[in-house]
């Protein structure tokens, strides 16, 4: 815990040096308390109100979890308390098989959602829930919505439009969307040329340690590679239309 303490504070020393954000991955539940742990104490100190305008440090939200609203709500009330910035990444969570397995394995109730249904009705309310209270507060909480779910990122676009939340003012921008490096373009470039902030997330690193990462990914989501047929389906027909016009 001390080292990975020490190794976190020197990334976030340069994050907070070159006005970039940091975002830490939300892992396996029986890591979170570690994580939110460290991630709590960073942002107390590189997220505080007196020392920076919008946050440097986000913590990641698994929307599969039961749990996952109240603890927004709790984390999102302890930032008032002590005056720092919520920074907040927001997933559905990669690991649902192996939560489900263990749980099973070791005899306690599910953390994860019985119905993709309530996963997704989470994942909604959760985004509602930090744009109303952006509205309501002024500017210095920020969210990346991270998800390829196309009903989730129209729900976002109408609400920031219903709250008059601007994309276009990035100086001044509290949502974010992201979808990984290689999956949903259609969603990343149609928000990035509507002027939303739009991230992709890539992998980086040697080689030898990139390859297990992306293996384990596609393992883990499984699940959302169904969303693979409609991507080719678009592609296919981009490059129709491309090679037609040529
Ligand atoms: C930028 C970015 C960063 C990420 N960072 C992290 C991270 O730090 N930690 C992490 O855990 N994950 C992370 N992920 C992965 C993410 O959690 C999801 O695994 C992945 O994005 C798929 O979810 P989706 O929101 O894109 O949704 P969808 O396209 O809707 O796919 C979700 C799939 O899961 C199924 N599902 C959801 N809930 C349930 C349920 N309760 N029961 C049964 N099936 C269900 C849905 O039916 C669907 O098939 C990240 C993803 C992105 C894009």
């Amino acid at each position: 815990m001390k080292k990975m303490s020490e190794r976190l504070h020197t990334l976030a020393e340069e994050a907070a040096s070159c006005g970039t954000k940091l975002l830490i991955d939300a892992e396996h539940l029986k890591y979170q308390p570690a994580i939110h742990n460290l991630v709590l104490e960073l942002q107390m100190q590189y997220n505080a109100k007196g020392r920076t305008q919008r946050p440097i440090i986000f913590n990641t939200y698994q929307c599969y979890l039961k749990d996952t609203t109240d603890r927004v709500v709790t984390d999102l009330k302890r930032s008032e308390r002590y005056g720092f910035h919520f920074g907040a990444k927001l997933v559905r969570g990669a690991y649902m098989v192996h939560e489900r397995a263990r749980a099973k394995e070791l005899k306690y109730p599910s953390p994860i959602h019985d119905t993709p249904g309530d996963t997704h009705r989470c994942y909604d309310e959760v985004v509602e829930h930090l744009l109303n209270h952006r509205v309501q507060h002024g500017p210095g909480l920020e969210i990346m919505i991270a998800t390829h779910n196309t009903e989730s990122i129209e729900k976002a676009v109408k609400l920031m439009s219903k709250l008059g939340l601007k994309s276009s003012d990035q100086s001044n921008c509290s949502v974010h969307f992201a979808q990984l490096y290689g999956m949903s373009d259609n969603l990343t470039f149609t928000l990035g040329s509507h002027g939303y902030s739009a991230f992709k997330y890539l992998p980086y690193g040697e080689v030898q340690e990139v390859v297990p990462y992306l293996v384990r990914r596609a393992q883990e989501n499984g699940d959302m590679l169904g969303n693979a047929g409609t991507e080719l389906s678009l592609l296919k027909a981009e490059l129709k239309k491309r090679s037609l016009f040529a």
